[in-house]
């Protein structure tokens, strides 16, 4: 048995730290429910007890599935990401939800269409009745479930475009009382000529109320927001009492509405809303208790396991009857309802162990294209959220992060990083130069823009053509914009001591001219600090004289009645050691990957900022190196003894910088240190392995990142190489891969 979750595959840990046991459980509990509503187990005993067991117990298995679908499909249209909403990176979750249960759907159709016809579904039926049947009723009496799923989560993504969470709650909640009508409480309808009227026509779409756009909205709301519900149902008494009185509720009500004989279906109640949201918040309070566990792998595949029982019993219970009458045993099989029920659960529960297994074992592996070139790049997206979160936690909410995603996101892949951020929820970003900026619009990145560098007056037009937004690098760049003709978007920088880029100061005229410019749209102003990474008495000293200046400037601009524009003075060591100078956005680089110029700032920060980027490469050749040889160009590296060496696919092309050439620099292999030895070469580079026998070809090797324990920063890297981490990473090569993990 695997015990250890490292022994487990990258999408396996990811489905195992997911589950959640309490709602795996009831998934079988809840298919076992669904095989009782069509086999009636009871009947043989008593009609009491069997309308309780398949009309009114049964009847949350099917909500609970939409709750599971809402949960873990829906949620990320509403939930509040660590910025702020993260609608994006939801959107990919439904698609690919979509897709799934679409397909799914069609192998049902295709798998019952020939019971269907034996049994005259499709008798002398037309266009309109074979649409009404795959988009509400389903082909096959069961299969309804799939086109609700379909309708309902279409729905609600698409509501979620201009609805908040609540809304479509309420919008959910009138769907479900006009459900009601036309199902257990149709006797009321029916008393209302004109609703019946209505109903009648409704019917003529869907033969019931019991259907996607009615029925499955409320279930798979009250799924998306789980959290949120969880929070407001608290405490053990709570739970369970109130799952108690509303089961109680809905049992009086479902025997009531049938004594009125207001049913015209019996899929659902007024108390079962109540029923299933104390059940579900219940089901998720389950997973830490140590009770028996369900073990993590086999979990993964109840999900699958249980659709396939949903599936397939239709099958098998004709399949029983059919085999039960060749063989003249209906009597028992088939007249004994509960010999009945455990044979049919028993062979659609096998059967769909069976397909799981298969399903299971050709599942397509996870995606390792990128792990099998020579060298890559991992981003991780968890670091990165992280990291995200810590530095906007700093910050009060008004002011936006603008993440400095320039030298391809210091090395990270621009692209990559940019949609992760969107997903998180970033909406404004800044890049050195204009081609930066066009490149992330073309693949798809639509947040707001900043050139902070130089742009030549040959590529204005790129500044219109995308809707970026330039930096006036001085008065005299502004001017140039201006002459451009038509409008265009900028922030005005400000020189306040660092002597870079940005008008001065103290020339209030030509800044307060820039404002006057005709074709210039000033959206905001900044200025950025030189001496913000040391918190020395000299540093603070000028730190402070330069937010002086620049507030002097602001104070002055709207003296002069200039509407004040958005406003940014912090890159990330301006988040962290002045965090109050926030404005309205923060223009955070380094900090955001995690790392910091400096490895004793690195090191400092390390519990709240998690490197983002892991660079690895292969071990390509291993061999023997004996006394006296010479290892790589130059006669520079001598072995003093016999030696194992390795050569790994990854040189200063790549990145990789040669003043680590002769044991200045090291690898991580099976976690131990493995020197780099003579000099580094364009493509490769050589390690001692002398320690690590047990390396072989093809073994992954860490350059920079975590390794069973051990791990190499980027700063460690820039500390042997006197540098600052900044140029380490944003000198990665072109060539690596890059992957998000
Ligand atoms: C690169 C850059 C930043 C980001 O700096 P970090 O120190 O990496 O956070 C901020 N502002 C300007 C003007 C920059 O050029």
């Amino acid at each position: 048995m695997l015990r250890n979750n490292s022994d487990l595959s990258e999408p396996q840990k990811q489905a195992a730290g997911d589950r959640q046991e309490g709602i795996d459980w009831f998934r079988i509990l809840a298919s076992l429910l669904v095989i009782a509503i069509h086999t009636s187990p009871l009947a043989s005993y008593s009609q009491q007890a069997d309308f309780f067991l398949t009309r009114v117990l049964a009847r949350i298995a099917v909500p609970f599935f939409f709750m599971v679908t809402g949960q873990f499909v829906l949620r990320g249209l509403f939930e509040i990401g660590p910025v702020s909403g993260s609608r994006n990176a939801g959107t990919g979750a439904v698609r690919k939800y979509l897709k799934k249960i679409i397909l799914l759907y069609l192998i049902a159709v295709i798998l019952y269409l020939p019971l269907g016809i034996y049994a005259g579904h499709y008798k002398g039926i037309g266009f309109t009745e074979i649409m009404k049947m795959l988009f509400f009723d389903g082909t096959f009496y069961h299969l309804w479930y799939f086109p609700a799923c379909i309708i309902g989560v279409s729905l609600i993504w698409g509501l979620s475009a201009f609805l908040s969470y609540e809304s479509i709650c309420k919008l959910s909640v009138i769907l479900y009382i006009l459900a009601l009508l036309g199902d257990s409480y149709y006797g009321l309808a029916a008393k209302v000529p004109f609703l019946s009227h209505i109903y009648d026509i409704s019917f003529k779409i869907s033969a019931y109320t019991r259907n996607g756009l009615l029925f499955a909205p409320i279930f798979l709301m009250l799924g998306a927001g789980i959290d949120k519900w969880k929070k407001k149902i608290k405490g053990r008494y709570v739970m369970y009492g109130g799952l108690l009185v509303s089961f109680d509720l809905m049992t009086a009500e479902a025997f009531l509405v049938r004594r009125l004989g207001w049913q015209r279906h019996d899929s659902m109640y007024v108390s079962l809303v109540p029923v299933m949201l104390f059940l579900y918040v219940l089901l998720q309070g389950q997973d830490k208790k140590n009770g028996k566990r369900i073990h993590k792998i086999k979990a993964v595949r109840i999900p699958a396991v249980t659709t396939w029982v949903y599936i397939l019993h239709p099958a098998v219970i004709v399949a029983v009857r059919l085999f039960a009458k060749l063989l003249k045993l209906d009597h028992i099989f088939v007249k004994q309802s509960l010999i009945h029920y455990i044979l049919v659960a028993a062979i659609s529960f096998l059967s769909a162990l069976v397909i799981g297994e298969i399903q299971f074992k050709c599942r397509k592996p996870f995606p390792v294209q990128s792990y099998s070139g020579r060298a890559w790049i991992e981003i991780s997206r968890k670091a990165l959220a992280n990291n995200v979160a810590f530095l906007q936690s700093r910050l009060p909410e008004n002011c936006k992060l603008m993440p400095a995603i320039k030298a391809n996101a210091y090395g990270h892949g621009a692209d990559l990083v940019a949609k992760e951020l969107e997903g998180m929820g970033v909406e404004s970003f800044c890049v050195a130069g204009v081609m930066e900026a066009v490149s992330l619009r073309k693949q798809g990145i639509t947040g707001e823009l900043l050139v902070l560098g130089y742009t030549h007056p040959s590529q204005f037009q790129l500044l219109e053509k995308y809707k970026l937004i330039q930096t006036a690098v001085d008065y005299e760049y502004a001017k140039e914009l201006n002459s451009y003709g038509k409008p265009l978007h900028i922030h005005i920088g400000v020189d306040t001591g660092m002597h870079r880029l940005g008008e001065r100061s103290e020339n209030i005229d030509a800044l307060c001219e820039i404002f006057e410019m005709e074709n210039l749209v000033v959206d905001g102003m900044f200025t950025h600090l030189s001496a913000d990474d040391v918190m020395g008495p000299e540093e603070e000293k000028f730190t402070h004289a330069q937010v002086e200046s620049f507030y002097q400037v602001v104070r002055e601009i709207e003296e002069r009645g200039y509407t004040c524009p958005k406003l940014h003075l912090q890159s990330s060591y301006g988040v962290l050691n002045y965090p109050e100078l926030a404005e309205d956005y923060a223009r955070v680089g380094i900090a955001l990957y995690g790392v910091l110029s400096t490895d004793a700032d690195t090191r400092k920060w390390r519990t709240y900022l998690q490197p983002v980027l892991s660079l690895r490469t292969r071990v390509v050749t291993v061999r023997d190196l004996y006394e006296g040889e010479s290892a790589g160009y130059g006669l520079s590296f001598i072995a003093d003894k016999d030696m194992r060496i390795a050569a790994l696919a990854l040189g200063y092309a790549d990145g990789l910088p040669r003043t680590l050439s002769g044991g200045k620099g090291y690898v991580l292999i099976h976690g131990k240190k493995a020197p780099i030895i003579g000099l580094i070469c364009m493509d490769q580079v050589i390690v001692d392995i002398t320690d690590i026998p047990e390396t072989a070809e093809g073994d992954v090797v860490t350059v920079i990142g975590e390794n069973n324990g051990e791990e190499i920063l980027a700063s460690d890297i820039a500390k042997s190489c006197g540098t600052i981490t900044n140029e380490i990473l944003s000198r990665l090569g072109q060539r690596l891969e890059r992957i998000v993990v």
